[in-house]
């Protein structure tokens, strides 16, 4: 009799605690919320606007280089997985000028990446991208950051010419400030050499180039929007999303991610419907939508002709 007890007993605890980490699961993994409208206050109209020039004045091509291709789980890309895992990419970009060139988000080099890789990640490394580069990095007027991650922001301090591309390293006050900057490599010595820049929503860097200030990922977050001399526009999304698929089905990451990630949910899930509304479902805009994680969209991207297979060097 009281064994049966004794058993039931342990049962129910059992089945509580089973439930209990189904809950957790779907709280942790599966659950995310994008709202019906976004609150970014983000103004298309404006950025583009700021974006405009004398035709002569804006770039006439934006280029990638790919520096890892790996394979990214579909479970911590978007709550509630996916029917199969992405390829992860790790490119470099270059708005290439009549007479100067720009070089957006220089990824870390290869002995940085195994450091920094979850155990057992399977990856690519480019050797030959990652040095392509940092070639451009030495003949780049700027050099700009979408964040402060160090797949993004590592090939600055792993660069053989550090000291020749600090001073022309663009770093926001929220980038300087950020705990990640330094877990990306920079010293406070480094720091001290970049070029340091404070603005309120937009900044034009350079004719046909707007940065649109986006913390949520990280707090130094900000999206890059490129016109191009021909019409065709370009929004770099950074990692407010780590795969279209995020913008397409208004998912955002597992709250499990975001919280390791130290990410502001609400910010980023109000950028998520910004995108989806004002550029993923407005072809009319003639804007290209850049995730700089998605492999396949990127790579679709160069095949159609829209974004340079390589460094102008
Ligand atoms: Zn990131």
């Amino acid at each position: 009799m009281k064994l049966k007890k004794a058993l039931r007993a342990s049962l129910v605890v059992v089945i509580v605690l089973a439930g209990l980490g189904l809950a957790a699961k779907i709280v942790l993994m599966d659950v995310s919320s994008v709202p019906e409208k976004s609150d970014s206050g983000i103004d298309f109209a404006a950025i583009d606007l700021m974006a405009g020039e004398e035709p002569g004045s804006l770039p006439t091509a934006i280029n990638r280089v790919m520096i890892l291709k790996g394979i990214f789980p579909a479970k911590y890309v978007i709550a509630g997985g996916a029917p199969a895992d992405y390829h992860n990419a790790m490119p470099s970009y270059q708005v290439v000028y009549t007479d100067t060139t720009v070089v957006i988000d220089p990824v870390c080099g290869e002995e940085t990446m195994r450091k920094k890789s979850a155990r057992g990640a399977e990856y690519q490394f480019y050797t030959v991208g990652f040095d392509a580069a940092q070639r451009a990095m030495r003949k780049a007027q700027l050099i700009v950051l979408t964040h402060e991650h160090y797949d993004h922001a590592g090939g600055i301090p792993d660069s053989p010419y550090r000291d020749e591309i600090l001073p022309r390293t663009v770093v926001t006050a929220e980038q300087a400030d950020s705990k990640w900057i330094a877990d990306a490599g920079f010293t406070p010595a480094m720091l001290k050499a970049v070029r340091h820049l404070s603005y309120e929503k937009y900044h034009r860097l350079l004719p046909g180039m707007v940065l649109v200030k986006t913390p949520g990922h990280t707090p130094g977050h900000q999206m890059i929007y490129v016109r191009l001399r021909d019409g065709k526009r370009y929004l770099l999304a950074g990692d407010i999303a780590w795969n279209t698929d995020n913008i397409r089905r208004l998912t955002g990451r597992p709250l499990l991610v975001s919280l390791l990630l130290g990410e502001d949910r609400d910010l980023s899930a109000n950028q998520i419907r910004w995108i989806h509304d004002e550029i993923f479902r407005r072809p009319d805009r003639n804007v290209r939508l850049v995730v700089f994680h998605d492999y396949d969209a990127l790579e679709a991207l160069v095949k159609a002709g829209d974004v340079g297979d390589g460094f102008q060097l």
